[in-house]
C-alpha cells in the first residue's frame, strides 16, 4: 500500500509512521508533510525516503532543501501542497492527521482523485460532513476512521446489517477534570488541562478532551460517518478508556470493542484493512484492568458537549461555526490570553451570531469558518 501521510510529524502522523515502519512488507511511504516542525520532518525524510514532502512556508522550504542530502524529494509548500500531495496518481491511501480545518482542502482532493482515506482529522467531518460524505459516494472513496471510537464502531458495524442498528454508544475517558465542579473549573490552569489521564495526544485534542468538546465533535462525525440520527447516537463516560466504543442492534445485542489505550492500534487498523496484521505491540491485560466503569456525561459542567448537539441540529453552517470559534478559543487558551472556562463562552457568543447559509459548497463553508474567526478573535482581544 503506497501512502501519504499529511500532517506526518504530529502525535498520529509520528504513530502513523511506527505502524509503517512495523509493516515494511505491507507499507510505503510516497508523501509526508510538516506545517514548521523541520528537524522532525528531516529525520522522517531520512527513514521513509519519501518522494514528495511538503512544508508550511517558502522560507522553510528553502531551508530544507539546503539540509537535505541526495537524493532530493520534491518540496511542496503550505496549502496548495497539501492538496497536490493528497492527489498524486501513485497514492492508494492518504492518512489525513493535520488538526484543524487545514485539513478539508487536501481531503476533499484526495476523495476526487478516488484515494481511500484513513482519517484522523475529525474537523474536516465536523465542518463539512455533508459535502465530504457526498464526494465520497460520488468517487467512490473509501473513508475510514482512525479516531480510536469510530474505529471501534467501524469494527462492530461488520456484525450487523445498517437498518437492525439500535443506538451507536460513544465512550469517553471525561478527560483530566472528570468529577470536577463549575467553580472548580474557573480556576484550573494550562498545564492541568494538558494532562489526559489516559491517552498521549496533541495539544489541541488534549484541550478538547479536557472540555469535552472532543465528545462532541466526535458524535458529529459519527453522524456523518455512519449515517444514523443524533438522537441515536449516545456517550457513556467509562474513565479506564479500555471499551473504545459500542453498536446496540435491534434485537438487544451489544458489540463492544476493546483494547489498550494506544493509537497505533486504530491507525494500524486502518491502513491495513480489511486484512489484520499481528501487532507488535502491547496488549491489553484483563487482570491490569479489573475494573471497568461507566457513568453519566455531567452536561452542566461542560458545556461544549451540548454546543456540539446544538450545532449539529441546527444544521447548514453552524457546526462550521462551532468548529472554527472552537480552534480560535483553543489556540487563545494555549496561548494564555483566556481562562479554560471561557472557551465556551465564546463558542457561544459566535454561534448566537451566526445566521447560517443554506448553500453548502465548499466556498460557503470556507466563508462560514473566516466569518466565525474573525467574530472569535474580535471577543478574545475584547477581554
Ligand atoms: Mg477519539
Amino acid at each position: 500500500m503506497k501512502i501519504a501521510v499529511l500532517g506526518s510529524t504530529g502525535s498520529v502522523g509520528s504513530q502513523t509512521l511506527e505502524v509503517i515502519r512495523a509493516f515494511p512488507d505491507e507499507f510505503e511511504v510516497i508523501a509526508l508533510s510538516a506545517n514548521q516542525q523541520i528537524d522532525r520532518l528531516l529525520e522522517q525524510i531520512q527513514i521513509f525516503h519519501p518522494k514528495v514532502v511538503t512544508i508550511g512556508s517558502q522560507t522553510l522550504a528553502d531551508e530544507l532543501r539546503l539540509r537535505i542530502g541526495a537524493p532530493l524529494p520534491k518540496i511542496l509548500v503550505g496549502l496548495k501542497g497539501l492538496c497536490e500531495m493528497a492527489s498524486m496518481p501513485e497514492v492508494e491511501l492518504v492518512v489525513t492527521s493535520v488538526v484543524g480545518m487545514i485539513g478539508l482542502q487536501p481531503t476533499l482532493k484526495a476523495i476526487q482523485a478516488g484515494k481511500t482515506i484513513a482519517l484522523a482529522n475529525k474537523e474536516t467531518l465536523v465542518t463539512a460532513g455533508k459535502l465530504v460524505m457526498n464526494e465520497a459516494k460520488k468517487y467512490n472513496a473509501k473513508i475510514i476512521p482512525i479516531d480510536s471510537e469510530h474505529s471501534a464502531i467501524y469494527q462492530a458495524l461488520a456484525s450487523g446489517r445498517h437498518e437492525e442498528i439500535e443506538r451507536l454508544i460513544l465512550t469517553a475517558s471525561g478527560g483530566p477534570f472528570r468529577g470536577k465542579t463549575v467553580d472548580e473549573l474557573a480556576r484550573v490552569t494550562l498545564q492541568e488541562a494538558l494532562k489526559h489521564p489516559n491517552w498521549s495526544m496533541g495539544k489541541k485534542i488534549t484541550i478538547d478532551s479536557a472540555t469535552l468538546m472532543n465528545k462532541g465533535l466526535e458524535v458529529i462525525e459519527a453522524f456523518w460517518l455512519f449515517d444514523v440520527p443524533i438522537d441515536r447516537i449516545s456517550v457513556l463516560v467509562h474513565p479506564q478508556s479500555i471499551v473504545h466504543s459500542m453498536v446496540e442492534y435491534c434485537d438487544g445485542n451489544i458489540l463492544a470493542q476493546l483494547g489498550p489505550s494506544d493509537m497505533r492500534l486504530p491507525i494500524q487498523y486502518a491502513l491495513s484493512l480489511p486484512k489484520r496484521l499481528t501487532t507488535p505491540w502491547p496488549r491489553l491485560d484483563f487482570l491490569m484492568n479489573a475494573s471497568l466503569t461507566f457513568e453519566e456525561l455531567d452536561h452542566e459542567t461542560f458545556p461544549c458537549f451540548d454546543l456540539c448537539l446544538k450545532a449539529i441540529r441546527q444544521g447548514g453552517t453552524f457546526p462550521t461555526v462551532l468548529n472554527a470559534a472552537n480552534e480560535m478559543a483553543v489556540h487563545a487558551f494555549l496561548q494564555e490570553e483566556i481562562r479554560f472556562i471561557e472557551i465556551p463562552m465564546i463558542i457561544t457568543e459566535v454561534m448566537e451570531e451566526h445566521e447560517s447559509l443554506n448553500e453548502m459548497e465548499l466556498r460557503d463553508i470556507l466563508a462560514a469558518d473566516h466569518w466565525a474567526r474573525a467574530t472569535a478573535k474580535q471577543i478574545i482581544e475584547r477581554g
